[in-house]
């Protein structure tokens, strides 16, 4: 082989080495163009959502994988999970611009999944002093390590797309029960049980506005999220109740997929509901969780469109522990 040769084919090499980065630079910039091209919707006249993908973080879709919302009051806006990861954050601060001049003059994270608070970073960049709350739950378990956790895993799905995020903590804890006054208006913090989706959820009720937003324990034609193993499926449906009873709500705002009214709440009451009801009966006839699945899976067919619905098989494990633990503890 001459030195010709061989310089060819290390130049071929190079070019496969080189291209396909190429192309998918390209591709993320083109995903990037459209992610920010995904709607501004406005649920009330003071409250904005813009409905992220349902899917799991990667670079294609941005890591924009979140339902980032914002209000404005009167003396400035309260951002609620701004985003999971920077350039995320950084799409909704361009749009909160686009509707209001008032400052950001708080944040709130609904709970300790790095998807509902990866975007803080973009917002603290814009407004360095602006304080993050959260449940306390949160902030311990973030500082105890969850934060490096969700930032490892993100950046090993989405490494473009996460590339330029921070880790930016919570930095103001709640208890629940809490009617903060931010921008001049009144934000109820519900803690509704010890553990649902997570034990750090809570609820931020927005009076004025008759808006609950929801965080993860209401998902919309989402199921339940690839972090069942810490969830408690009794509170899930426990708490999409205490939901349901606060008076005088009319728009609910889940963590992932559309924005509802009353019907959509319900729906996914109804879908947590019947999932338990039918492993439960499925248990009582002493069927193992690998027994009863199909019929389980049956018996909540009118999801089966819903993101995540192939994943149920998990959450009728988890389920099946639960109704083993309740029987456990009645003996
Ligand atoms: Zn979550």
């Amino acid at each position: 082989m001459n030195k010709r040769t061989l310089s060819s084919i290390f130049a071929a090499l190079i070019l496969t080495m080189v291209l396909p980065s190429l192309s998918s630079a390209h591709d993320i910039q083109l995903a990037a163009k459209e992610i920010r091209k995904m709607p501004l919707v406005s649920v009330t006249p003071s409250i904005y959502v813009i409905h992220g993908m349902l899917s799991l973080p990667t670079n294609d879709n941005g890591a924009f994988v979140n339902n980032p919302g914002f209000v404005i009051m009167p003396e400035g806006v309260v951002v609620i999970d701004p985003g999971s990861s920077t350039d995320a954050g950084e799409i909704l601060m361009e749009h909160i611009r686009n509707v209001t001049d008032k400052p950001v003059v708080a944040v709130i994270n609904t709970h300790v999944h790095g998807d509902h608070w990866f975007g803080n970073h973009a917002v603290r960049k814009a407004f360095p002093d602006v304080p993050i709350y959260a449940h306390e739950k949160s902030i311990q378990r973030l500082i105890n390590g969850e934060d490096q956790d969700w930032f490892k895993l993100f950046t090993r799905l989405a490494p473009q797309a996460m590339a330029s995020t921070e880790i930016v903590r919570p930095n103001m804890g709640l208890k629940g029960g809490e009617a903060l006054d931010l921008g001049g208006g009144t934000f109820n913090i519900i803690y509704p049980v010890e553990k649902a989706h997570t034990d750090t959820d809570i609820f931020i009720e927005v009076p004025t506005e008759k808006t609950l937003f929801l965080g993860d324990i209401v998902m919309n034609h989402r199921t339940f999220g690839s972090r069942m193993n810490e969830s408690l499926f009794a509170g899930i449906e426990e708490a999409t109740r205490i939901a349901l009873d606060r008076p005088n709500i009319e728009h609910y705002v889940p963590g992932h997929g559309p924005v509802g009214g009353r019907d959509m709440v319900e729906h996914a009451l109804k879908f947590v509901a019947t999932i338990r009801a039918s492993v439960k009966k499925h248990y009582d006839a002493g069927e193992t969780d690998f027994e009863m699945k199909d019929k389980v899976l049956a018996s909540v067919d009118e999801y089966k469109t819903w993101y995540g619905f192939d994943e149920l098989g998990r959450a009728i494990s988890y389920i099946y522990l639960e109704a083993e633990a309740q029987d456990f503890e009645s003996e």
